[in-house]
């Protein structure tokens, strides 16, 4: 039976000497690293709070340098953790100790755009908004658009079915990804998906979607492209109270129109953001939305003089509607720089994402705010609200002993109110190794025993980023979440995972 590699099970300087020679025979040697200093930048993705020096790097340029790469770390038994931009936010990418960081920052290129059939087929490390600044070009433009779109790649879009503002309306990545190309552990070339809305046999374009790297590497993405819509605008409501923008979000989406993007931003958020950047937001608000209308130019006005209305229903103190693109554009900018403003107000912040039935808004932000004063941690929520995918930033200083562990069990807390009314643990930044406990109260050991099964039917040694996104049943029942008869596991057949 293989061992489970969690990265905790060390390699002796002897074998890693070897691994690195086999891996420099087919790569260039400044395309190998092994050497502490030169592993330092790689110790950690955007979860920032978990560090940890990968065994090697290796910076593939080709896809057979990666199928040789897997080849070989499958015969050396040792785990790869494939690697984009690294700015995931819940740690699907921090290394292993004992494994090799697979970075697929060189697959930069973008092999083709099809106007005619919208689409682009491009390289795994292609920056997210890269791919709309080259099909600009063609009056065309990739949808989802997540916040760090300046820097995260489709790869990682893809492996974490990122979300965006615009995903409201034009769905997750996995609606606007049509095939991909990946590599098996065993270092086999396999297409998914197709250019066709529907295929025969299982769709494996969906159950990659999503997968974290523990399935296959991604080294070609197909995507869709969508025509730029004639006109946009952004409506800014302020609001007294989280309750009333709640209600106001509840009433936009109950109205029967999908905005293209619908987003909230807390008082704390909203002073950040204004600080930083000055987007023009009302400092004084206890709540913003941000509901953006998009189509032809009778649409948007339409739209725009509903979502007025129902704001003010809502009891907005203010609503504004952006007077040209410009300010459309300032109003964004605000609140995809929110995260980086918010991180100016203490010298670290965790980002939570969970998602709940929009109905719950209010409940759970009040709820939320209720925690943060117990944890003493203060809380800033900028989240996709028109989803009901919320991000409480928490701010700590991880040099204050103490502050990580509680703003760990605050987050976690906060998680569990999400399941609470019947929502989920993630929206959009995946499991990673932030979630794994919250799995276990998600999912029932029936349901873990189905993902284990898929993932040991593709990695049936458990070498691709073990450790991640799928608890294994031993730590459920370590953490209290998972009934243990007897001392046995519900599916002891499983237990190495
Ligand atoms: C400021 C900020 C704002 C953000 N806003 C958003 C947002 O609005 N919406 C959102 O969804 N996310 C957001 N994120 C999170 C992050 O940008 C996304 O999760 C993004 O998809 C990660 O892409 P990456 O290239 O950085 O992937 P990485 O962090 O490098 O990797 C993420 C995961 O994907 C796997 N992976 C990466 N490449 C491959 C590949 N080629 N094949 C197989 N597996 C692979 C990794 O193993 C890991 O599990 C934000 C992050 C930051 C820092």
């Amino acid at each position: 039976m293989a061992v489970p590699h969690t990265g905790s099970e060390a390699m002796t300087p002897d074998a890693k000497r070897s691994l690195v020679a086999a891996l420099q025979a087919f790569l260039p040697a400044n395309a190998v690293l092994h050497e502490d200093e030169d592993l330092r930048p790689y110790e950690c993705d955007g979860l920032s709070a978990y560090r940890r020096l990968p065994l090697i790097v290796v910076l593939p340029s080709t896809v057979d340098q990666v199928a040789r790469v897997l080849t070989l770390c499958r015969q050396h038994e040792v785990p790869v953790v494939a690697r984009g931009a690294g700015t995931g936010l819940s740690g699907g990418a921090l290394p292993l100790s004992n494994g090799v960081l697979l970075s697929l920052a060189k697959f930069r290129r973008i092999l083709a755009i099809d106007p005619v059939n919208r689409m682009a087929r491009v390289e795994p490390g292609v920056r997210n908004l890269a791919i709309s600044e080259a099909a600009g070009a063609y009056g065309l433009y990739y949808a989802p658009d997540p916040s760090s779109q300046i820097a995260c790649s489709i790869g990682g879009n893809v492996a974490e079915n990122a979300g965006g503002v615009h995903c409201l309306k034009y769905g997750l990545t996995v609606h606007n990804v049509l095939a991909l190309k990946f590599l098996t552990i065993d270092g086999d070339l396999v297409t998914v998906g197709s250019q066709g809305l529907d295929g025969p046999g299982y769709d494996l374009l969906a159950l990659l979607t999503g997968s974290e790297g523990m399935l296959g590497v991604i080294v070609e993405v197909t995507v869709k492209l969508l025509p730029r819509p004639e006109r946009a605008q952004v409506a800014l409501g302020a609001f007294a109270s989280v309750e009333d923008a709640g209600e106001a979000v509840a009433a936009i989406i109950a109205s029967g129109f999908i905005p293209g993007g619908l987003e909230m931003m807390d008082g704390l958020a909203i002073r950040a953001a204004e600080d930083y950047l000055h987007a023009g937001y009302p400092v004084d608000a206890a709540a913003i939305l941000l509901c953006e209308l998009d189509g032809t130019s009778e649409e948007v006005a339409d739209g725009v003089a509903r979502v007025r209305e129902i704001m003010e229903r809502a009891r907005a103190t203010e609503v504004r509607t952006s007077r040209n693109e410009t300010e459309r554009l300032a109003f964004w900018a605000g609140r995809k720089a929110a995260f980086p403003a918010v991180g100016r107000l203490s010298p670290d912040y965790y980002c939570m994402d969970g998602t709940i039935p929009r109905k719950h808004l209010a409940r759970v932000l009040t709820r939320i705010s209720a925690l943060s004063r117990e944890y003493g941690l203060p809380v800033a929520n900028v989240f996709h609200a028109g989803d009901g995918n919320l991000h409480p930033l928490i701010l700590y200083d991880a040099n204050k002993p103490g502050d990580l562990e509680r703003t760990e069990e605050l987050g976690g807390r906060i998680l569990e109110e999400c399941i609470a009314v019947g929502g989920t643990i993630t929206g959009e930044h995946g499991v990673g190794v932030e979630k794994i406990g919250q799995m276990c109260l998600q999912f029932s050991p029936a349901e873990l025993n189905q993902f284990h099964a898929v993932k040991a039917a593709f990695d049936s040694q458990g070498l691709l980023n073990p450790g991640k996104a799928v608890p294994t049943l031993v730590r459920c029942a370590e953490l209290g979440a998972m009934h243990v008869h007897q001392g046995a596991l519900p599916f002891p057949e499983l237990e190495r995972f």
